[in-house]
């Protein structure tokens, strides 16, 4: 039976024309069988990052430094596209394509140059260019391979809210547009390739749904074209017991369930994009993540249920450069309202909130924000409880840096008595200071906070937990 796959490739899987290669085999196996196929793709590794810093070239006047970047992707294109295809007219109008990208790339950091400022629509647009070139990359190399392949700007299907860097799909207005526009593509035999990453408004503004979001669109794509599977391809064989980064001893997962990944994720697991399971959940369209260099591994299949590992604790997650804000006072027994306000003058300085943890005294209670927000946080909540400030129902607001949240992730944990007192044992006995302690009530994981320069020996110890559950 013919099956329709969405499959993302992320920035180090087009990062290069071997990967590329590698890309473009994964894909016309597929095809090749009678399957249809989305691509979805992210821009090329490190382009997105370059792309960011020429906008701050531009914004200070160092004309220089970002036709120097400007330069440097041309021909890192240029390049990729020489290596992987013929001379010939596919190559040609694909160079011009590039080109005319890259031209319009400069003129936005030419009057970002003169105006010395860029708002996030610009950022936005001048970001969507490695997407976009990717895209045009990809689909002119498997045309070379006799696919049917075109690129396509993802704000041709996915309309967003005009939250720049930001932005929320508008799950109506995407639905009609992929029904209308991109599910006859596909019965036409025609294979897409789709800028991960970018959406656009309702007037045409090119949006982005956050660093890493390519993830995200894989799976509205997935999702709004009822796809049979979303297949995540990566540079590692699967999600696996911790980042291998940080400890090499990290083992791949065969099986995790979406609620597992959905903690793992925002609890730091760069793997996945936090919000990638949620477009999924309904539908319960299983999730593979695969790596494009090895992809005789089976990878990760991530699915409603899981399976129990005999540890419980399946995977080590943690978050860097958070800040620990804790409010304090006395005077806060009994008075309603005060966590309340708290959070809401964190949501109006623009901060999410990662963990929350009170004391039953209700003498204190204390959240961790990313690191860069934690002042202007400290700030605004000051100024809503100026008045219990005042009166000192609360004594003070403070601020804590330099510390990590660490979580243990696996569904077994309900119902299974102990595992916190192993996970904190196990600090215990490296002599690791636990500063704060978080459970959700779904009993999925365990969060807590150290000290940054505990971090390494934390990762490690935990780690060994999760790691004797695996065969
Ligand atoms: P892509 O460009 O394909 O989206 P990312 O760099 O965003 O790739 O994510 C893959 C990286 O995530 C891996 O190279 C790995 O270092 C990191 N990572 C962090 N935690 C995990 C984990 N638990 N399992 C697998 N990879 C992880
Ligand atoms: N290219 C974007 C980023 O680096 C999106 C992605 O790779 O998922 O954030
Ligand atoms: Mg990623």
């Amino acid at each position: 039976m013919s099956k329709l796959i969405t499959m993302k490739f992320g920035g180090t899987s087009v990062g290069s024309p071997e990967a590329i290669s590698n890309v473009v085999d994964i894909v016309t196996r597929e095809t090749g069988m009678g399957h249809r196929v989305i691509v979805v793709v992210s821009a090329m590794s490190g382009v997105t990052d370059a792309l960011l810093g020429s906008v701050k070239q531009a914004i200070a006047g160092n004309k220089w430094a970002y036709l120097e970047t400007a330069r440097k992707l041309r021909d890192r294109h240029d390049d990729t596209l020489n290596i992987l295809l013929p001379p010939g007219k596919n190559r040609e109008s694909t160079q011009a394509d590039i080109a005319a990208l890259m031209d319009e790339y400069v003129e936005i950091c030419q009057a970002v140059n003169i105006l010395g400022e860029a708002t996030p629509r610009i950022w936005d647009a001048v970001v969507a260019f490695g997407e976009r070139m990717s895209a045009r990359l990809v689909a002119a190399v498997l045309r070379q391979r006799g696919v049917d392949s075109c690129a396509y700007d993802a704000g041709e299907f996915l309309i967003t809210d005009d939250q720049f860097q930001q932005a929320v799909p508008l799950w109506d207005e995407t639905q009609a547009r992929i029904d209308n526009t991109l599910l006859p593509l596909l019965q036409r035999g025609v294979t897409p390739v789709i800028t991960g990453f970018l959406g656009a408004t309702r007037d045409g503004s090119i949006t982005t749904l956050g660093r890493g979001g390519s993830d995200y669109s894989g799976a509205i794509f997935a999702a709004c074209t009822n796809s049979d599977e979303l297949i995540i391809w990566t540079d590692v064989d699967g999600v696996m017991t911790t980042d291998p980064r940080l400890d090499r001893r990290a083992r791949v997962l065969p099986l995790v369930s979406y609620q597992e990944v959905g903690e793992l994720a925002f609890y730091g697991a760069k793997v996945l994009h936090p919000k990638t399971v949620q477009p999924i959940l309904d539908k319960g369209i299983p999730i593979r993540v695969r790596n494009t260099f090895n992809p005789g591994h089976p990878g990760t299949l991530i699915r409603e249920n899981g399976e129990q590992t005999k540890t419980v604790i399946k995977a080590v997650t943690s978050i860097k450069n958070v800040s620990l804000l804790t409010v304090s006072g006395k005077g806060m027994i009994g008075v309603p309202g005060i966590a309340g306000r708290t959070f809401l003058a964190s949501a109006q300085a623009g901060a999410s909130i990662l963990m929350i943890s009170q004391s039953s005294s209700e003498q204190s209670f204390c959240f961790l924000v990313t690191e860069h927000t934690a002042e202007h946080v400290k700030q605004a909540i000051e100024t809503k409880l100026a008045a219990e400030l005042a009166r000192r129902d609360i004594d003070r607001v403070e601020v804590q840096e330099d510390v990590v949240i660490l979580t243990a992730v696996g569904s077994g944990m309900r119902g299974t008595p102990g595992v916190a007192g192993r996970v904190f044992s196990a600090m215990g006995n490296q002599g690791i200071n636990v500063i704060s302690i978080a459970q959700g009530s779904s009993e999925c994981s365990i969060s807590f906070v150290v000290a940054e320069s505990d971090l390494e020996r934390a990762v490690i110890a935990l780690h060994d937990l999760a790691l004797e559950g695996v065969a």
